[in-house]
């Protein structure tokens, strides 16, 4: 190794980079993480973290709105977007200083630089410099895709934008199905503003269990979020500072913003990537990886979202440690990514894990679903129309619960410990004879005894 400058070096200093890198630093390799924009990649800089702040900032709304019924009188509310603005930039920052004193901390090396393959072995620095390194990690992530090329394209803002408007805007056009889409819908609605969401698609959230898109696309419409399914902006017009948007089945909409929200792209370009022969998968055009991440040229790997496989922090963060475990722990570590369970922040929430319904009649000849629709304790007094959905999926066989999906209130966190009952294979058996905790929302979960829907699979002949 002594003819290397490094042992690894890493490209990217986000959530999966950082997190290699330290581990690394720990089993006495030399390392160097370069990181061209800021530490602490999209989840700390642009993604998770200053959503959620935005999330809980447009929550309180609601839960001024609630106060009435409860016997609260609050004097009218205002918002001020530029002290929010002001307060989530400090926190960003603070944030950004731990993630780069921890990587000084471990020991490895940290260069605010772009690094780009020269060769299979050779980054070169945006200063010209050429380090020579035995290991490489590609750990880029991704960026927003901006989608086809109209007129006016060049007015569209994305969600690396979103969080630093300067004004809050009245009005919104958010065009986007997914996650990250219905997040930002949810939470300018929670601001007041008058949001319409585009959807190309037949409804929201993609690939989810059917009923949860139904009954979350019904409680956004509830709040007076407009959904358009079905149809797609086109071309927007300018005028001072009102943007139209013109859709395809030919309405057209008025706002202050435009935000496209449609998927993200993993950050393969101009990265040199032919220099080193490391090659791209076809099936989804991010780095293509054998199970221990490791791509096409043996010691080079990628993590994280560049791989554009399961794109969520905590799956890059395991697939990093798993790297550094392996590759200088010197102990075969593969990430298990089975029943990993997620949330979408929209208000109200969805919580999911395992199987949806459709995923599962496909996969199992006897399927059992539990499906309750209510409304939660709190909404007697202060008058919400918002309304719970509560869904497990059992492999009736075997009587374990394969998918357990939630819209409302604390759903993210309440899947958090779902997910260690699914990963742990409980059965509906073990859901049964758990004592309820009264009165809460989640010990419907408990007290589902009657399925709502029983499929038996004919048998092939
Ligand atoms: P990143 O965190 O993107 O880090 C890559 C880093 O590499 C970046 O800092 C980039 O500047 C740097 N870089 C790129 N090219 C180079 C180069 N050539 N040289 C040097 N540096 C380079 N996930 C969740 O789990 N929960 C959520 O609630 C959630 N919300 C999200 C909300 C939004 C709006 C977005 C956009 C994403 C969200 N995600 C969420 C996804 C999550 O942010 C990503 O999955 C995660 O950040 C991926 O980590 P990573 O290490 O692969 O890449």
């Amino acid at each position: 190794m002594s003819d290397f400058d490094v042992d690894l070096f890493v490209i990217g200093g986000g959530s999966g980079g950082v997190r290699a890198a330290r581990i690394a630093a720990g089993y006495g390799a030399r390392v160097t993480v370069a990181e061209e924009y800021r530490f602490g990649g999209t989840c700390v800089i642009r993604g998770c973290v200053p959503k959620k702040l935005m999330v809980y900032a447009s929550h309180i709304h609601k839960d001024i709105a609630d106060a009435a019924g409860f016997g609260w009188t609050i004097p009218a509310a205002s918002f001020d977007w530029p002290t929010f603005r002001a307060n989530k930039d400090k926190e960003i920052a603070r944030l950004e200083g731990i993630y780069t004193a921890n990587v000084d901390r471990s020991g490895a090396t940290t260069l605010k630089t772009r690094a780009v393959f020269e060769d299979p072995h050779t980054l070169r620095l945006t200063n010209g410099d050429l380090v020579r390194a035995a290991h490489i990690l590609i750990a880029t992530g991704g960026a927003p895709n901006h989608g086809p090329i109209f007129p006016g394209i060049e007015h569209v803002i994305s969600s690396n934008e979103v969080f630093d408007l300067p004004q809050l805007p009245k009005r919104i056009v958010i065009q986007g199905g997914g996650y990250i889409a219905l997040e930002f819908a949810c939470i300018f609605a929670g601001f007041g503003s008058d949001v319409t969401l585009v959807y190309r698609g037949d409804n929201i959230l993609r690939g989810f269990d059917e009923d949860v898109r139904k009954h979350l696309r019904a409680e956004m419409e509830k709040q007076g979020i407009t959904i358009l399914t079905g149809c797609t902006v086109t071309k927007i017009d300018k005028h001072g500072d009102e943007f139209t948007s013109h859709l395809s089945d030919g309405a057209s909409i008025a706002s202050d913003q435009v935000l496209f929200a449609i998927g993200r792209h993993p950050a393969v370009a101009n990265m040199g990537l032919e220099k080193a022969g490391v090659a791209i998968n076809p099936a989804n055009g991010g780095i293509a990886v054998n199970e221990f991440c490791q791509t096409n040229v043996p010691h080079i790997y990628a993590i994280g979202d560049v791989t554009h496989r399961i794109n969520l922090t905590p799956v890059a963060i395991r697939e990093g440690h798993a790297f550094a475990d392996t590759v200088f722990g010197k102990r075969s570590v593969k990430v298990d990514y089975s029943n990993i369970p997620t949330a979408v922040f929209s208000q109200p929430e969805v919580g999911t894990v395992g199987l949806t319904e459709a995923e599962a009649r496909a996969q199992f000849s006897h399927v059992d679903v539990y499906m309750t629709n209510f409304k939660p304790i709190k909404a007697t007094l202060s008058g919400s129309e918002s309304r719970v959905l509560m869904k497990l999926i059992v492999d009736a066989t075997t009587d374990i619960v394969v998918g357990c999906h939630l819209v409302g209130h604390e759903a993210a966190e309440l899947i958090q410990v779902l997910g260690i009952c699914i990963k742990m294979k409980a059965t509906k058996a073990d859901f049964d004879a758990t004592v309820a905790v009264h009165p809460s929302a989640a010990e419907e979960l408990v007290t589902m005894r009657t399925p709502t829907a029983r499929y038996v699979r004919e048998a092939a002949e």
